[in-house]
């Protein structure tokens, strides 16, 4: 495939991390092509455009909008019905989701155990992508939603043995767990400041991982730390998901040392457009 042009797309886009990060990573396998950042209202209308790029990593709210424009997805793309990263062969599109493996990778660099018992808080996107990616590694998954309706249509994809509560009733519980995964939006800029769960809740759990990346430090990985948690911060899972994306586009292969490096200037740089928290 060619790697000359690549693009961000979403609606609204505003401010977005995937420039800084991407270029970053480019820059480390000795390319240098274009990097757009693409808003897009109604992606039926831009498939041509799209179909001119090499690249493209896809965004809120298109990751299930891009599906009827694709050629095919990958089995975990069809599995999830998200797509986040697409590569683009001879004005073919191609579709794959990255962010459970950019997740997990996040998990395990800091020892999250992401085979005992899970907490994972909503069931949009984000939520979908990280239950497939953890269901097969063995442990058990209990879904908080505010909409149980929709969180039992989730468990029923997921499997057996999935169970789905309220947020009500997880502040009024005592049950603990291994790792608290927080994928809802709750927290997230410009409404910062705000945690998805209480303290009560975060104290019952070992590892604590927000999604959310911006700001860095969101209100609930704040609670995590006060109460001496093992926090995960959200802008590793993206450095990792978009990683994933160069392996998919060009069979790209990093050193651990240059990611570390990378995740630790993501962060600043969100810091510096988010805040730091
Ligand atoms: P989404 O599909 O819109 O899902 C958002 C989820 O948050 C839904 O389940 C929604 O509940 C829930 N929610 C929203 N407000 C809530 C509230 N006040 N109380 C309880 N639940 C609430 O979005 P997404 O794509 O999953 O993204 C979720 C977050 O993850 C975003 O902040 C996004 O930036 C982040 N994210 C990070 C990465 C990364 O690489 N770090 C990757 C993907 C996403 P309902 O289901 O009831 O609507």
């Amino acid at each position: 495939m060619k790697l000359e042009a690549f693009a961000v797309v979403g609606h609204p886009i505003g401010h977005t991390m995937s420039p800084f990060i991407h270029k970053k990573l480019f820059a480390l396998g000795g390319l240098s092509p274009e990097y757009q950042v693409l808003d897009m209202k109604d992606l039926s209308l831009e498939a041509d455009k799209l179909r001119q790029l090499d690249g493209i990593n896809i965004t809120i709210p298109h990751k299930q909008a891009i599906i009827p424009l694709l050629s095919g997805l990958d089995e975990k793309a069809a599995k999830n019905q998200s797509v986040n990263t697409v590569m683009v062969e001879n004005g073919q599109l191609w579709g794959y989701t990255t962010d459970g493996p950019g997740c997990c990778k996040a998990l395990a660099n800091h020892s999250a155990n992401c085979a005992g018992h899970t907490l994972l808080l909503g069931a949009g996107g984000a939520a979908r992508a990280i239950a497939f990616e953890l269901l097969p590694l063995g442990g058990t998954l209990t879904l908080a939603v505010r909409d149980k309706e929709k969180g039992f249509r989730l468990a029923e994809e997921l499997g057996l043995g999935v169970k789905v509560i309220s947020f009500t009733e997880l502040e009024g519980g005592t049950e603990e767990y291994s790792l608290l995964i927080n994928a809802t939006s709750v927290g997230m800029y410009p409404k910062s400041g705000v945690s998805p769960v209480s303290g009560q809740v975060v104290q019952r759990c070992e590892s604590i991982f927000d999604a959310v990346y911006n700001p860095h430090e969101t209100a609930l990985l704040q609670l995590g730390k006060q109460l001496g948690k093992n926090l995960i911060y959200g802008i590793e899972m993206l450095v990792y998901q978009a990683v994933a994306a160069h392996e998919i586009w060009y069979g790209a292969t990093f050193t651990e040392g240059a990611i570390s490096a990378l995740c630790r200037e993501a962060a600043q740089e969100t810091a510096k457009i988010f805040g730091a928290g």
